[in-house]
């Protein structure tokens, strides 16, 4: 089985071109043509996953996040992209990066993969491209859906807190009504608050807010940024997911590593 082969198919999951202007998603290091060893699933190819992928055995790794956002016009090892890089490059190791394209498509993407854990029903796109279907669904970004039946906000929570499990939900002034719609954005999502408002939704799950922007609930809905490793880390069940129940003459693993730089104390 060639690396295509695996590209191929994840891109009929989500298709290059419904990638973001700003993302570098795709083959990012190796050769399309090298035959697939074994294939190493993470949101981050940073230089210690590339080493876990060297004792596993596996010369492709699939990644949510591309390593290479911005050009490179050195390549010596001055920082950790370019380790990474050329840690690849050495060890003949591919790295495949399946990025906004995967958080913009309905069915098997980021975020419908965190409405399942959630428990929605009734998702749809939360802002969804115009014009643009795939399968008969919209494109776009976020998700919205609702829940089974209405449920008091400090019990969705704690539901929110076991099913993601988070040691911490930042959120604002929780207001005196019941969680019943809720949008979600996996990653940096503080771009689809008025969306998650404009829907109805009584709660936004998402990530990377700042001081100033936790302003804009305004007492219109709950903002709840959750994480950004912790929103997406589903995603690597996803993809392997994908890959195991599709392929069968390679071995797939996901990473033990958990490559969130931020910390709790
Ligand atoms: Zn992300």
């Amino acid at each position: 089985m060639k690396l295509i082969d695996l590209i191929s198919f994840l891109h009929t999951v989500a298709p290059a071109h419904f990638q973001e202007d700003y993302d570098n998603a795709g083959l990012i290091v190796g050769n399309s043509q090298a035959e697939i060893k074994g294939v190493l699933v993470c949101l981050d190819a940073i230089e210690e996953v590339v080493d876990e992928a060297i004792s596993l055995g596996c010369n492709v790794i699939v990644s949510h996040h591309p390593i290479i956002f911005r050009g490179i016009k050195q390549l010596n090892g001055k920082n950790y992209i370019e380790r990474t890089i050329i840690k690849a490059i050495k060890n003949d190791i591919a790295i495949f990066a399946i990025h906004t394209n995967l958080d913009n498509v309905y069915f098997s993407g980021v975020n419908g993969k965190i409405c399942e854990k959630i428990g929605l029903i009734h998702t749809s796109i939360l802002s969804p491209k115009p014009y643009v279907h795939y399968l008969d669904s919209e494109v776009g970004a976020g998700m919205i859906g609702q829940l089974k039946k209405p449920v008091n906000v400090i019990e969705f929570l704690t539901n929110l807190k076991e099913v993601m499990q988070l040691k911490t939900i930042k959120h604002t002034r929780l207001l005196d009504r019941d969680i019943f719609k809720v949008a979600v954005c996996g990653g940096a999502g503080g771009f689809l608050l008025n969306d998650a408002k404009k829907r109805g939704a009584d709660i936004f799950i998402t990530s990377d807010y700042k001081y100033h922007e936790y302003f804009d609930a305004d007492g219109d809905i709950v903002i709840a940024d959750i994480g950004h490793y912790e929103s997406e880390k589903y995603t690597i069940e996803l993809l392997y997911d994908l890959i195991i129940n599709n392929f069968s003459t390679f071995a797939a693993h996901y990473t033990k590593i958990v490559t969130n730089p931020i910390k709790y104390f």
